[in-house]
């Protein structure tokens, strides 16, 4: 034991050295989950967390932004004034009375997708090409989804990765990595609030505080009515839901690893029984935690061999702008399946970095007309990538570190915790 903690400690301060949590590239080379989980410091978004709502806490708009306020004053008027809905499970929803003709298209009552409200796009809730998956996770960047990338980036395969704003405050360079893997990313709002439960001002901050300037999202719960369909309408964002629920997010509440298996199961043999042969589908899953990451590497396989084509569902709709700022490309599906799965590659298939005077403009100075997204008030796809180094994050980590190899036994016992 003692000539292990004697190298373990004169190994780490080395390791520790070689962690670069300053850019993109150093912070995706890290291996150890405590390692990435450790908080770090990254000095363009702190510099803008007042331009921000509190995370975690459904968004308002703050009350010294003039450009949300007029942005909102232009969609509002579209909106319908159907009252919130309480949230599911809650006090008040054993008592709230919704009408079986399902007036308002509300997906978490009846798994509606075509908007009964004139002038909105169906929800996208299958892909058009046969026998293809529409691959996507939601509720990301976690904090430890290097390992996955990683097997995802050995695939050379893509997704669509649904991120949750608040997720993107706290680890924005795992959200960069996202963009530089040549995923597609689309908003899954800022705090994953039941977003019919919230007001149409509150939902459209939800929407409109978010990383990337993305022209997608999908509801968090799949809670979507036609209210708020026009408020992300208004917004430029297509909403995406899916028709099969992998059910991942339940495990270690309520669900076991073999029901969850299972449902991955059942969707795999529909899809070689031939139930996707003339349309393809969406299966929701999740970049939560490291067991909802576990289930897709161990299910790619068997995905792989059921499906002709697994690709980011963009791709299957050949949205080739996947976002407001207009220097990164999405293939075409013909691209995709051709082996282009991402355009303008850089150094190991990976998209470069764009230029340093990338566009980021919010689309109200855009002079691109459509597709119109969210506002770019964090600057995800251009942020500067300062080298600053962090001893109070390197601290953290080589203590996460020593407990990690040591185990906390040891560090209790000689009163270290
Ligand atoms: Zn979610």
């Amino acid at each position: 034991m003692r000539l292990t903690v004697v190298t373990t400690f004169a190994t780490l301060p080395l390791v520790c050295y070689a962690l670069d949590r300053t850019t993109e590239a150093g912070e995706a080379s890290i291996t150890s989950p405590q390692a990435e989980c450790a908080p770090y410091d990254y000095p363009p978004v702190t510099a803008q967390r007042a331009a921000f709502p509190v995370q975690w806490k459904p968004a308002t708009i703050l009350p010294d932004d003039s450009a949300a306020q007029s942005r909102w004053k232009s969609i509002v008027a579209n909106v319908p004034d159907t009252p919130p809905k309480p949230v599911p499970g809650s006090s008040g929803s054993g008592s709230f009375k919704y009408p079986s003709s399902d007036p308002d298209c509300w997906w978490t009552y009846g798994q509606c997708v075509t908007p009964k409200l004139a002038g909105l796009p169906p929800d996208i809730a299958d892909v058009p090409e046969p026998a293809t998956m529409g691959y996507g996770f939601d509720d990301g960047p976690n904090c430890s989804h290097n390992a996955f990338y990683d097997f995802l980036d050995s695939k050379n395969q893509k997704a669509t990765m649904f991120y949750i704003g608040s997720n993107v405050m706290d680890w924005p360079l795992e959200a960069q990595r996202g963009i530089t893997d040549g995923h597609e990313i689309c908003v899954h709002t800022w705090s994953h609030n039941y977003m019919t439960s919230l007001s149409s001002e509150s939902a459209f901050a939800e929407l409109y505080y978010t990383g990337v300037t993305p022209t997608c999202w999908r509801p968090p719960y799949g809670d979507i009515d036609d209210r708020i369909r026009a408020i992300a309408n208004g917004l430029g964002l297509r909403s995406i839901l899916w028709k099969y629920d992998s059910n991942d997010w339940r495990f270690g509440s309520g669900a076991s690893k073999a029901q969850i298996d299972a449902n991955y199961q059942d969707f795999i043999n529909k899809a070689n029984n031939g139930s996707f042969t003339s349309v393809g589908a969406i299966i929701l899953t999740h970049e939560l935690n490291n067991f909802t990451m576990s289930e897709a590497v161990q299910f790619y396989g068997q995905l792989q061999t059921a499906f002709k084509h697994i690709v980011p569902v963009g791709v299957a709709y050949n949205q080739t702008q996947p976002y407001v700022e207009t220097n990164y490309t999405l293939p075409t599906f013909e691209e995709y399946i051709s082996g282009t799965t991402a355009i303008a590659p850089g150094e190991n298939g990976k998209l470069a970095q764009p230029a340093d005077n990338a566009t980021t403009s919010s689309p109200a100075s855009s002079a691109s007309p459509t597709p119109t997204g969210t506002n770019a008030a964090i600057p995800l796809l251009s942020w500067p990538l300062d080298r600053l180094f962090l001893v109070v994050s390197c601290f953290d980590i080589l203590l996460l570190e020593l407990y990690y190899r040591l185990g906390l036994d040891f560090f209790i016992r000689h009163g270290h915790i």
